[in-house]
């Protein structure tokens, strides 16, 4: 299949080279240069802007931030939209709220363009293993198009309903996920403050009720104090924030998502954001330790 890709970031970046493996022809954009040379160097297209992109494409991928840069890269002028390339099918992979993955959908499809939102869940570690977990929202003729590519990049590939759906599902897995870093850098610093040993402890809890993929992965991490991102904690904030507005759209009460969100604002307005998200862990200890004057 030809398929275009926007965005190499750290997940963009493997989710490509993924595809390009599986045997697509793929050509790339990136706003700056030098994120696109791994690509190129690995047999990729270069392609000078978004609609360029969509010109040789059956397929555009975008992987970018939050809803203005998937607008941008899909709607504005220069965007994939006004290469006026109708039948195209299009998929964001990036994670947005679900009423703009919906809106941005309903704008495409008046411009020919027949879109998914299928934002995806794994990390880094799945987007190079090819592992992810892939939510997708959108109609089903798009989606049989794009099985091919989904393949390449995922394992566990849910069509989980129409336009937005998939946001909702990513937006869930954010509430498990954000509180799930929290809790489980909770559990390491009580453990590190009560004078045991917290690799000793992860290493027990990992055999009962309290095992997770986070505490295995994450605490690892924690305990080595690699907070290379990862998973940049402005990032883990965007998303606490899609869901606390979707909770306020819908008027839900969110305990946890609620008190998770307000630490990763305090991660971020403490200078972490840059960080990895299991950096919560150091938000974490200066709350438990004693003011130093
Ligand atoms: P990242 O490393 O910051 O990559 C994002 C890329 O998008 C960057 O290369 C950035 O370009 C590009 N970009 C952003 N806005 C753009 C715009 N308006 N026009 C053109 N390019 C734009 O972030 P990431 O970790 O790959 O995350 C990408 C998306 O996946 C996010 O929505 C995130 O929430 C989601 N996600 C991330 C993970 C993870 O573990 N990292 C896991 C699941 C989902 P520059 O390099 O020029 O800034």
């Amino acid at each position: 299949m030809n398929i275009g890709f926007i965005g190499l970031g750290i997940m963009g970046r493997p989710m490509a080279l993924n595809l390009l493996k599986g045997g697509h022809r793929v050509r790339v954009w990136a706003r700056r240069p030098e994120s696109m040379q791994p690509l190129l160097d690995a047999g990729a297209g270069a392609a000078s802007g978004p609609a360029d992109v969509a010109l040789a494409a059956d397929l555009v991928i975008s992987m970018v931030a939050d809803a203005p840069d998937v607008e941008q890269v899909w709607l504005a002028a220069g965007g994939v939209a006004s290469a006026g390339k109708t039948g195209l099918v299009g998929i964001d992979m990036s994670t947005i709220r679900p009423a703009a993955a919906r809106d941005i959908a309903r704008r495409l499809q008046a411009a020919g363009v027949d879109f998914l939102d299928a934002p995806v869940s794994g990390g880094e570690v799945g987007a190079i293993a090819g592992t992810l977990s892939i939510m997708v929202g959108g109609g089903s003729d798009a989606f049989a198009t794009a099985a091919p590519a989904f393949a390449c990049m995922g394992k566990n590939i849910v069509h989980v309903g129409d336009s937005g759906a998939g946001q909702v599902a990513k937006a869930a897995n954010q509430i498990v996920t954000g509180a799930g870093v929290l809790t489980v850098a909770e559990a390491l610093n009580f453990a590190a403050k009560s004078g045991v040993d917290p690799a000793k402890v992860r290493e027990a809890l990992l055999g009962g009720f309290a095992y997770s993929k986070i505490l295995e992965n994450h605490g690892q991490r924690m305990l080595e104090r690699n907070f290379k991102p990862g998973f940049k904690s402005w990032m883990h904030q965007k998303d606490m924030n899609i869901v606390m507005q979707s909770a306020h759209e819908l008027g839900l009460c969110l305990p946890v998502a609620a008190a998770t969100t307000q630490m990763f604002n305090a991660m971020v307005g403490s200078g972490l954001g840059e960080e990895d998200s299991i950096a919560i862990l150091k938000l974490l200890e200066r709350l438990s330790s004693a003011a130093s004057e």
